[in-house]
């Protein structure tokens, strides 16, 4: 018998089950980098250099452990293909692997063994608190999946900010209200620096080789310095549990220019990629909540991202998958602009979202969400053009976590299959929540007209088309009353120059 364990690059974690009883005599550890992966989508220069550093380093830690390893360097194949390969050269008769985030990849591999006849051990990823089961019992008797019941059931389940009779610590469930200023108008002052990790000899040469072998792929190296190990992602977590988090709930929705990261984690990519357990980043936090007498608002809203919306958006894609991916509900088709790759556009907020997305591979949630988000959902981009885009782009994006947040949640493409409401905003709610307008050739209370900014045209004639929908539903009925205050003369006159924006979204 022989046994091949494959690691995949997104489960790095030195404590995965399958290497517990590891035979070092018979059995073997797989790790493939595939080009194909890397040109899957039309990926980020960062984030190719992620992947391939992070894995480039977990392979040496094995080696150190002396666990036997088979490590592929740039095969031009598939995973599924590149292991087909391995399967048959080693004679295995068995393959463990944890579950793969990513459908697609599942199937392949399942696949794989009913063709080879081998016997396949899939063990549930242990970097989740809600399992597929569990996650499936949840919905069965649920009319509608919301993410606020879940996260009280995981609150519950896993006594997280609950006291002993499983009432919500500080008497309610939510802080949300509390965690939506802008920054002062004098701007967000002085932040506290994430941690950033110089690059290595591993990581210098990835830079090298990425830079030279994938020359036209989107984003920039220069500022490459993600955490890429587990005591690297140690540090970045102890940095942010110190210094960040207690000003992160106040401002967890406010954008500045030049300010890519405000007072945000950065602890996606290491979680992503099992650099980190979400056990021990929510641990870290209540013990800075007690030790450093922060506000209850501010862990809260934090341990909601990562209990709340991180398990729900991935019990939503198992569901849901392939279908997701496939999603259209306002059967949107316009093509992507070009710009999105280049942040070359005169929307000052979408030229600094996409600016430091290009340098960093990174932007928080509100810059995906309400900025470039917002924007594709009311330009009636095609749904899957936009959730490639979000895939590539982010250091962060593998797709359990992606395409229910982008086809799901941005660009409301499941209709309301888990969210309660489209979520789009004019130009209004940048100005509040910004200051990108002041930089801005377009005027952000304009409707229509030479400097009409697109976005609050978009968002009317949005609302003037769906109009019926946003009637039904209480959660929205407020912006179709501010509508009905418009003449209809100017409604007109929306209509008419969302349709020359519209036709004309290459040169914005
Ligand atoms: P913080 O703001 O510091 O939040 C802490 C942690 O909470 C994050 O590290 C993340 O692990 C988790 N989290 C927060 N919001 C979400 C969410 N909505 N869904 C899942 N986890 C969440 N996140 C990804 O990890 N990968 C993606 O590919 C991705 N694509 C997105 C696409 C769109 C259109 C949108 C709107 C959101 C997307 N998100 C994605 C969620 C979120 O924007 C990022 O997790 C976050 O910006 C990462 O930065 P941070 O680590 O500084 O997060
Ligand atoms: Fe964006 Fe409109 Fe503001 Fe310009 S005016 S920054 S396009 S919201």
């Amino acid at each position: 018998m022989k046994k091949l364990i494959l690691i995949l690059g997104d489960q790095l974690d030195i404590q995965n089950p399958l290497l517990e009883n590891l035979n070092v005599k018979t059995d073997q550890v797989v790790m493939i980098e595939s080009a194909v992966e890397a040109q899957h989508v039309w990926s980020h220069k960062a984030k190719i250099a992620l992947f391939l550093s992070a894995m480039r380093h977990f392979a040496s830690e094995l080696e150190a452990l002396g666990i036997p390893l088979n490590y592929v360097k740039q095969s031009p194949q598939s995973i599924a293909d590149a292991l087909r390969e391995i399967i048959v050269r080693e004679q295995a008769t068995h393959i463990a692997f944890l579950e793969p985030g990513e459908w697609r990849l599942k199937q392949e591999i399942a696949n794989l063994s009913s063709e080879l006849k081998i016997e396949l051990e899939m063990r549930e990823d242990p970097h989740f608190y809600c399992s597929h089961q569990e996650f499936k019992n949840w919905v069965a008797d649920k009319k509608e999946l919301r993410l606020e019941f879940f996260y009280r059931l995981m609150r519950k389940k896993h006594h997280i900010l609950v006291d002993a009779q499983g009432n919500p610590e500080g008497g309610q469930w939510n802080f949300d209200r509390d965690n939506r200023k802008p920054f002062p108008k004098k701007g967000p002052g002085l932040i506290s620096p994430p941690e950033f990790f110089e690059p290595d000899t591993i990581t210098r040469d990835v830079i090298t080789f990425v830079e030279k072998t994938y020359p036209d792929h989107p984003g920039s190296l220069q500022h490459f310095q993600w955490p890429v190990t587990r005591e690297q992602a140690l540090i970045a977590l102890d940095g942010f549990v110190r210094h960040r988090l207690p000003t992160f709930g106040i401002y967890e929705d406010a954008m500045w220019t030049d300010t890519p990261f405000a007072w945000h984690s950065l602890l996606s990519s290491a979680l992503n990629l099992k650099l980190l357990n979400p056990r021990e980043v929510i641990e870290a936090v209540l013990l800075a909540w007690k030790k450093f007498d922060l506000d209850l608002s501010t862990v809260e809203g934090f341990i909601r991202q990562i209990l709340g919306w991180r398990e729900f958006v991935r019990g939503m894609y198992c569901l849901d998958m392939p279908q997701m991916a496939a999603d259209n509900f306002y059967d949107h088709h316009n093509a992507l602009p070009n710009w999105y790759w280049t942040g070359d556009t005169q929307m000052n907020c979408m030229r600094q979202a996409i600016g430091q997305t290009l340098d960093y591979g990174y932007a928080h949630h509100i810059q995906r969400l309400m900025v470039t988000g917002n924007f594709a959902l009311l330009a009636e981009i095609l749904p899957q053009a936009v959730c490639d885009w979000y895939l590539a782009i982010y250091i962060d994006a593998i797709e359990w976590v992606e395409l229910p947040n982008t086809a799901g949640m941005a660009l409301f493409a499941s209709g309301g299959r888990f969210t309660s409401k489209p979520y789009i905003a004019s130009g209004a709610y940048i100005k509040r929540m910004s200051n990108y307008c002041a930089g801005c050739q377009y005027d952000p209370a304009i409707r229509f007209g030479e400097n009409a900014c697109p976005i609050t045209n978009l968002y009317w004639n949005f609302l003037i088309k769906h109009r019926k929908q946003f009637e039904s539903s209480p959660r929205t009925r407020l912006m179709t009353a501010n509508l009905a205050r418009i003449e209809m003369a100017d409604q007109e006159a929306i209509v008419a120059h969302a349709k020359t924006i519209l036709a004309k979204l290459e040169s914005l």
